[in-house]
């Protein structure tokens, strides 16, 4: 019976692959206890998938998944957990910015009785100004924005029970924040904290579009905030300019004052304009998102799995 399942998305990862697998092998083997690396091929066009499927051949523990197409980060971790059979399952990136060794203090922590540790990033070496000042921002927002614990810092670094993980399975959304989902089913959850690396090689597979993306999906998954505000915001904006009317309207009909001409009006109409559109735009990130749930395709698209025993999974 295998006790844990060690998850990896891979993207375009030939460069740091092989490495991983060497480093996850190490620690893992120091446990003395038997486990899987599962590999993610989440659609790479380079050369990711054969190097995994050498692996496959000559190491039993290896398993990989093919999926049709690239389905994004956060997919790839799902059917990770979907395919894993271990008692605790580990979910680690692939460029070893997260360091495998932290795995065993996560192991020591879910043998105390925990069923969610994740890794919580105490210092981010390698990554630039901007998307370490973003990141903090943005965990910061989600929290105050949010009623689930979600911890702050903390990526999708981290081990969890295999109650979690098949609770986790039962959840069908399509956007996923995962972290967030982990947090929200409300098991125990402690930290380990652990600084996180330069990559190893090769470049993020995270650029800003889709880091905007993922912000948003975090945001709009767990919190109804930003359409309040929108609300909010609406009605004091109209409190404001009905004072104005008000106001405009006694200057013209009590005193000799001419109120002042197109400058002003056309300033207000651009202001209220870019409210509107900016609250129509928060309006519509919840519709798509209601859209993609309502069209209920399957998550991702497995096109083949290696090494596993029965290989009868092929869609979610
Ligand atoms: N990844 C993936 N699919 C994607 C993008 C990324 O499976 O569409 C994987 C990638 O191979 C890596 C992990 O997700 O193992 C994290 O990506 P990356 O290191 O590029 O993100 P960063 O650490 O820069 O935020
Ligand atoms: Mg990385």
């Amino acid at each position: 019976m295998i006790r844990y399942s060690v998850v990896v998305p891979v993207y375009n990862e030939e460069s740091v692959v092989e490495e991983c697998y060497r480093q996850l092998k190490e620690v893992m083997d120091a446990t003395n206890e038997p486990y899987e690396l599962i590999f993610v091929n989440d659609g790479s066009r380079d050369a990711t998938a054969d190097i995994v499927g050498n692996l496959c051949a000559n190491d039993e523990c290896v398993k990989l998944i093919n999926f049709s197409r690239n389905f994004g980060h956060q997919t790839a971790i799902t059917a990770g957990m979907d395919f894993s059979t271990g008692q605790a399952v580990v979910v680690i990136d692939a460029d070893l910015q997260d360091p495998p060794a932290v795995i065993l203090q996560m192991i020591e922590k879910w043998k105390e009785g925990y069923d969610v540790v994740y890794g919580k990033r105490e210092k981010r070496k390698g990554e630039s100004l901007f998307k370490k000042a973003t990141a903090k921002m943005f965990y910061r927002l989600l929290a105050a924005m949010t009623s689930v614990d979600i911890p702050v810092d903390a990526g999708d670094f981290r081990l969890i029970d295999r109650k979690v993980c098949d609770v986790m399975s039962r959840l069908t959304e399509k956007n996923r924040y995962v972290r967030g989902l982990v947090s929200w089913t409300g098991f125990r959850q402690t930290a380990v904290s652990y600084v996180r690396e330069e990559r190893f090689a090769g470049e993020t597979k995270y650029p800003l579009r889709k880091m905007l993306r993922f912000a948003m999906d975090g945001i709009t998954t767990f919190s109804y905030k930003p359409l309040k505000i929108s609300t909010y915001i609406g009605f004091i904006l109209a409190f404001f300019s009905f004072v104005y009317l008000i106001v405009v309207l006694c200057l013209r009909l009590f005193t000799d004052v001419t109120v002042a001409g197109w400058a002003s009006i056309l300033a207000v109409l651009l202001i209220s304009n870019g409210v509107v559109l900016m609250m129509l735009g928060i309006i519509g990130e919840y519709i798509g998102r209601i859209y993609d749930e309502t069209k209920n395709r399957p998550l991702y698209i497995v096109r083949e799995t290696i090494g596993f025993s029965e290989d009868t999974k092929d869609e979610k």
